[in-house]
């Protein structure tokens, strides 16, 4: 299957390979801040219910506020119904369901154990999924990093709800559209 090869490459990316050489049972905190995976956020297209993707904006990426702060501009755009729209928010809001910049609902959103799975987008569910797989889990090498992995919920970290959390995976992976 050419998607189970592709998470390999992804998960190889983060480290999270084992000594034994087997992922599952190992997993190493990659240090890595959630708004690392904003980079590209899978949301539902406002206009058409589709699966749209928010972006870093191609020509100009930043601009300068009134008070000379920088502002990433950010770009939605859905390739089912062609919607192109940009903003460049003064804020961005990480930690929900939502968009940070458009504020608008994540495709890859799921009922899990009474509370809301999450993911921006294919690459941030692999790890999500490594580390909710592995029996070990390694705490990153710096304490308080507020790492994505360090933030997770207890409800995510609870290995009693291990098994619903990895089949809600699973629901989310199979919604993806088959460019992401
Ligand atoms: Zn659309």
């Amino acid at each position: 299957m050419t998607g189970s090869a592709g998470r390999k490459h992804v998960v190889g990316q983060y480290g999270l390979v084992s000594d034994s050489g087997n992922a599952a049972d190992r997993f190493r905190d990659p240090l890595v801040r959630v708004e690392r995976f904003a980079a590209e956020v899978l949301v539902r297209c406002p206009a058409c219910g589709e699966c749209a993707v928010v972006v870093a904006h191609p020509g100009a990426p930043e601009r300068r506020t009134g008070h000379g702060r920088l502002v990433a501009r950010r770009r939605l755009s859905c390739r089912a119904c062609g919607l192109s729209r940009d903003d460049s928010p003064s804020e961005r809001v990480f930690g929900g369901p939502v968009d940070p910049c458009f504020r608008l609902p994540l495709w890859l959103q799921a009922d899990c154990c009474g509370e809301i799975l999450w993911a921006y987008n294919s690459e941030h569910l692999d790890v999500l999924e490594s580390y909710v797989a592995a029996r070990l889990r390694e705490r990153g090498v710096v304490p308080g990093s507020m790492s994505m992995v360090e933030r997770l919920p207890a409800w995510l970290k609870s290995a009693k709800n291990r098994s619903e959390v990895l089949r809600a995976v699973q629901r989310l992976r199979s919604s993806l559209p088959a460019a992401h």
